[in-house]
Parts: C-alpha cells; sequence; structure tokens
C-alpha cells in the first residue's frame, strides 16, 4: 500500500520513515510538513535525528503541504503533526476519503473515533463504521494514544480483566524525546528532574478510561477508575517510566495470583501475526534493577511492555513500574501497527 507521512519531519515523522524502510506492506508515497519545509528536499527540509543513515530515496522526495490533493496518490496518511495544526488538516483529509492514521491529540477523545492499542481494545476499530467524514465511510481517523496511556493501558488491562481497578496513583518518569525536536533545553534537562510535562498529566486518565471501555452497539462504557497522575521529566533519551500504585476492586489472595494474571493473559491480536507486533507483548522483570530505559527500550524493536518491581503494596493492593518506548510502542511504531490490524480487519482495502 502507498502511505504518506504528515509532519514528515518531526521527531515522530522520522521515526515512521525509518519503521518503514521495507515494511513488507507500507511503501512511502509522499512526505508533508509545514510551510517552511514544503517545496524543499527532504535532506534539506528535515534534522534527521535517527541513528541510521537518512535512506537516499527519502533524502531526495519534495516535502509536499500537508494539503489532501498534494496527497492524491495514496491509499491512506500517518500523522506525526503538530497538534496545534493536527486537527484541521486530519480532518481534511478524512474528508477527502483519505484514511488518517495519527499520533496527536486532537481526534483521541471524539466518541467516533477509535483511539487505539491492539493489544488491549482491538473490537474498538469497528467505531470507524459510525464516522460521518464522507458520505461512503471512505475518509477516516484512528488514533493513538498519549505516550503514557500506551504503556500504562498494556499495564493495566490483565489486571483490568482478572480483578478490576479502582484507583491508580502514579509518577511518570518520561525521556526527552518525547518533547519532539529540539525539545527540553540541555540546561533544564542534564543532570536534573523536572517535575511538570505541560499538558500531560489531563490526558492521562480519560484517554486509559477511554482504552479500557467496552464497546457495545457501537456505543462505549467507561469503567470508572480514580486516576492521579504526576508527570516529570528525566534525562533519559528514549522509554517513558511509570511508577504506580493500585487499589483493585477484587483483592487478590497473593502477589502470585497477580503475577498469574499477567501470565494468563491472551494477547487477543497473537493470531494475526503482525509485522510490527511483540512476540512476548508484556515482559515481567523479576531481577529488581530491571526494567531500565537504555537497556530494555529498544528491545522487540521498541513494541514491547517492561514491567518489573510487582509487589503488594502497604497502602493499595500492588505497585509496579512499567515501561516502553515513547517514540516507538508510544507513537510511530503504534500508529504503525494499529494500521496492520486495520488493513488484515479490511478497512484499508
Ligand atoms: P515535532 O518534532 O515538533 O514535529 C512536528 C511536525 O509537525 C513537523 O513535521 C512540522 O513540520 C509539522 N508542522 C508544524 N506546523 C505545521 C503546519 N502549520 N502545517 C503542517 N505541518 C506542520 O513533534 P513530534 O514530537 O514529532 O510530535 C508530533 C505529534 O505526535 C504531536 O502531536 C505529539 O503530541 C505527538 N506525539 C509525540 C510523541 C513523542 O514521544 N515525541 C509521542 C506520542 C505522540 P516543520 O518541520 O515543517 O515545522
Amino acid at each position: 500500500m502507498k502511505v504518506g507521512i504528515l509532519g514528515a519531519t518531526g521527531a515522530v515523522g522520522q521515526k515512521f520513515i525509518r519503521l518503514l524502510q521495507n515494511h513488507p506492506w507500507f511503501k512511502i508515497e509522499a512526505l508533508g510538513a509545514s510551510e517552511r519545509s514544503a517545496g524543499k528536499k527532504y535532506n534539506d527540509a528535515a534534522n534527521w535525528i535517527e541513528d541510521v543513515n537518512l535512506p537516499s530515496s527519502i533524502a531526495k522526495m519534495i516535502v509536499a503541504n500537508c494539503k489532501p490533493e498534494e496527497f492524491g496518490n495514496v491509499d491512506f496518511v500517518f500523522s506525526g503533526l503538530d497538534s496545534s495544526v493536527a486537527g484541521e488538516i486530519e480532518e481534511a483529509f478524512a474528508k477527502a476519503g483519505i484514511p488518517v492514521i495519527s499520533n496527536a491529540k486532537n481526534f483521541r477523545m471524539d466518541d467516533t473515533v477509535p483511539l487505539l492499542v491492539p493489544e488491549v481494545n482491538p473490537d474498538h476499530i469497528d467505531l470507524i463504521k459510525t464516522q460521518k467524514f464522507t458520505a461512503d465511510g471512505s475518509g477516516w481517523i484512528v488514533t493513538n494514544p498519549n505516550c503514557v496511556a500506551v504503556p500504562l493501558s498494556l499495564a493495566l488491562k490483565p489486571f483490568h480483566d482478572a480483578f478490576g481497578i479502582e484507583t491508580v496513583i502514579l509518577t511518570t518518569m518520561q525521556a526527552i524525546s518525547g518533547a519532539g525536536y529540539p525539545g527540553v533545553a540541555s540546561l533544564d534537562i542534564l543532570g536534573n528532574v523536572v517535575p511538570f510535562i505541560s499538558g500531560e498529566e489531563p490526558k492521562i486518565k480519560p484517554e486509559t478510561q477511554k482504552l479500557l471501555s467496552d464497546l457495545t452497539d457501537g456505543k462505549l462504557t467507561e469503567p470508572q477508575i480514580n486516576l492521579s497522575a504526576t508527570a516529570t521529566r528525566v534525562p533519559a533519551i528514549n522509554g517513558h517510566m511509570i511508577s504506580a500504585t493500585v487499589k483493585l476492586k477484587k483483592t487478590p489472595s497473593s502477589i502470585d495470583e497477580v503475577k498469574q494474571a499477567i501470565q494468563n493473559w491472551e494477547n487477543p491480536i497473537a493470531d494475526l501475526d503482525l509485522p510490527s507486533s511483540p512476540k512476548e507483548v508484556i515482559k515481567l522483570h523479576e531481577d529488581d534493577r530491571y526494567p531500565q530505559p537504555r537497556l530494555h527500550a529498544d528491545q522487540e524493536g521498541g513494541m514491547q511492555l517492561h514491567m518489573g518491581r510487582l509487589r503488594e503494596s502497604e497502602v493499595f493492593d500492588i505497585s509496579f513500574v512499567a515501561m516502553a518506548h515513547n517514540t516507538i510502542r508510544g507513537a510511530a511504531g503504534g500508529a504503525i501497527l494499529n494500521a496492520e490490524l486495520l488493513k488484515v480487519k479490511g478497512f484499508l482495502g
């Protein structure tokens, strides 16, 4: 399939380009960015920050404006657009009959738009049928969650299924790459921790609740979870870590029953064998020193969720840490996995 990338020059856009090299199903056909970049060759417009060479076929592509008429040749687009412009541009593409698979926040909480983590809520793709961007249903939008809600929902899903979740109190330790490029000033983050990330905390509860919702007859019913989040920026490059304490609805008899819930959890898309699926979706580390972003964020192509420090909590029921690569599992890789699921389910033709 021929794909376009909106926001192709940014940190997430570059990750799309890297991950789509040699993809068995998807080939990059068009790249779009702002007026500042449009009309230039990609290697003149983008400051390439990936640690592999920029593919020569991409380097010479001319960057387009993010207008549907400049993307006439594609089957669908991935979006890594800045959220200040994503809403208007993504809607224009959907209305022009070009499906949009987006990382931006603008449509995540729309009742008709799937907020998707394929291993958590694959059935939510049916919401696409309720969208009205085009009369014939050819244009639609699917989103992937915030880069904290992705690892959090994956970590909570086995507990949600086995026990139900009442309350979560968490602190994030988020990598610098989550702020895009050039991101956080070096004088702010080197040898330091910044105890606030603007706009981050308010996304975590609603997105996690939407991800864990039941979909029946085209309507989502959300679980009511009390959730309090503190988001901090730490000097890791890739890999957002979450430290969480959880009160469950049904109290487990022992921590072994909690571990068993993770081991018994079945990945609902395992049989589809999608190209970007990790073989082991949740890796539970027994060694108390793990997981660590530098050691584990890249494992299984950056698509694995790492959990560790799973223990009884003296305040609630359990405590644990969870960590995943923020620009791969939490952004571009997650969006590519969404596209793979949508293709095998027949939504992409
Ligand atoms: P970024 O590095 O700042 O890139 C933003 C992109 O948007 C660039 O390609 C930029 O093009 C383009 N853009 C800006 N203004 C535009 C306009 N008026 N018209 C068309 N294109 C325009 O940001 P990022 O970190 O890649 O994040 C991209 C999106 O993904 C954001 O919505 C972010 O919230 C979301 N996200 C990021 C992460 C992460 O870990 N970084 C994780 C999950 C979700 P120019 O180069 O031409 O300015």
